[in-house]
């Protein structure tokens, strides 16, 4: 370490944003420089130019680099960058001389403070030509059945991240779950985005993704354009999430999603507002409490008439003993490409359900007019509607039907594979959905397992969707 900071050899630099970091840094003879969460590219590169050591195309690599080394998080105490291969979570590139930056993230730093050890090796290497591995991003479209209902999750990790997968395992575990479809989201870097084109198959389609870890919430970033990647240093206090995060990838035409945002663990409970959210990820692996949580939260979303948010549900699976497809989110696209499913989850026509072998069928129709979930079954407020479930997969449980005014009926699952029928009118409900419970609790059902639930489907009035709505404008907006 000493060595590598003599005069004359690039400097390593440790960037730090916590005081109490930076301090025991200094005590422990590193170099840092302090740096605001939320700083920006351009910032960055601008502070790294300013060193004059490096030229445009050295920044950013710097730039790449910088980015990448952050992904370590507990997962790991060693990595490796060359020139042609890098540790997954890490992108490869050439070592240049000029100023490389460590960026340390623990989540919580004890005020008695930590110990960092930094050791760093370089060796002078030439990659033989068959480590050299081209970017291969994943297909945009995969081999789908037209106009069809597409399983599938929507927040996963592998080894580029903190998951215990490789690419090929994950892709054998969704294709033997059943799925159609998964979002590749790993903690805060890009690097898995460019194997998946050596693992995809005909029949499944991988999107890729980010889990964006921010200081307040986890962020599903789904259907980036391959290779994006989005800086995760943010607080909600900064107000700089909707700018650097949010803006970003609408821009990319990417969706959304508030992952987990009840989970109990340090600096997961979503605080960034749900504007311009584009879905609430309200089941996230094994139905537990916070699941629960997050289904109230979206529920009361639901009866807002400025703006709704659909719900998705994914397992989030970081290795075998987290299954993959425990949850999924079951979408009615146009096609099995990326864009048409991101346009069937964006829209909400869409289930969640525990595994592949459920599978819903939701209605309503009056006057001979019929809508299915997401849509509105635009009829006047005293039409009669009757609503419609179908249920395959599960054996035993129940159906409750909620609408704004709540739990509304409930029903036990028939066993001779009849509908769930109701029957009520737009002035009585402005939405109903749909849970499948496997069992029926009391008075006051919580934590009851769930099988599978839907998203809304709206009666008289249509509700615009959340993320049509303009920032600080949307609170009448229809
Ligand atoms: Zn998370
Ligand atoms: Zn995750």
């Amino acid at each position: 370490m000493t060595g590598f900071l003599q005069a004359g050899r690039p400097p390593l630099i440790l960037a730090s944003e916590s005081k109490a970091r930076a301090r025991l840094l200094q005590a422990a003879g590193l170099a840092f420089i302090a740096e605001p969460p939320g700083l920006d590219e351009a910032a960055m590169r601008q502070a790294v130019s300013g060193t004059g050591a490096l030229s445009p195309q050295d920044v950013a690599e710097v730039l790449a680099r910088a980015k990448a080394e952050a992904v370590s998080e507990l997962a790991r105490d060693a990595f490796v960058i060359g020139a042609e291969t890098a540790t997954p979570g890490y992108l490869p590139g050439p070592v240049t001389p000029g100023t490389w930056r460590l960026l340390l993230g623990p989540y919580t730093v004890h005020p008695d403070g930590l110990t960092c050890r930094v050791e760093v090796t370089l060796t002078a290497e030439t990659a033989s030509p068959t480590e050299r591995s081209a970017a291969a991003p994943a297909p945009r479209r995969a081999r789908g059945r037209g106009r069809a209902w597409y399983r599938g999750d929507p927040h996963t990790h592998t080894v580029h991240s903190d998951g215990r997968w490789e690419p090929a395992e994950l892709v054998a575990a969704a294709a033997e779950a059943g799925l159609d479809f998964f979002v590749s989201t790993e903690h805060n870097t890009n690097s898995a985005h460019a194997v998946w084109g050596r693992h995809a198959r005909e029949d499944l389609l991988i999107i890729d993704g980010e889990e964006v870890t921010t200081r307040n919430g986890h962020l599903v970033a789904a259907g980036l354009p391959s290779g994006t990647w989005l800086d995760w240093r943010h607080r909600a206090a900064d107000g700089s999430f909707r700018g650097g995060v949010l803006d970003r990838l609408r821009a990319d035409g990417a969706l959304a999603i508030a992952a987990h945002p009840h989970a109990p663990c340090l600096g997961c409970q979503w605080k960034h507002g749900l504007d311009g959210l584009d879905a609430i990820e309200v089941w996230n692996g094994p139905w537990t409490v916070d699941d629960e949580v997050s289904l109230q939260q979206w529920n009361s979303v639901l009866s807002d008439p400025s703006g709704w948010l659909p719900a998705v549900g994914s397992s989030d699976t970081h290795g075998p003993e987290s299954p993959v497809g425990l949850a999924q989110t079951v979408v009615l696209a146009d096609d099995l490409s990326v864009s048409a499913v991101l346009a069937g989850m964006r829209a909400g026509r869409s289930y969640i359900a525990e595994s592949s072998s459920v599978a819903l069928d939701f209605q309503a129709t009056a006057d001979g007019r019929a809508a299915g979930i997401g849509e509105t079954l635009d009829v006047a407020l005293d039409r009669e509607v009757t609503v419609e479930l179908h249920v395959q997969g599960v054996t035993e449980g129940y159906v409750r039907l909620v609408t704004d005014q709540g739990w509304m009926a409930v029903f036990p699952l028939p066993q001779d594979g009849e509908p769930v029928r109701w029957t009520t009118t737009p002035a009585r409900a402005s939405y109903v959905r749909a849970e499948v419970r496997h069992a029926e609790g009391g008075p006051m059902p919580l934590l009851e397992p769930m099988a599978a639930f839907t998203n809304p489907i709206f009666l008289g009035r249509p509700v615009p969707l959340r993320s049509t709505r303009r920032a600080g404008h949307g609170t009448h907006a229809r």
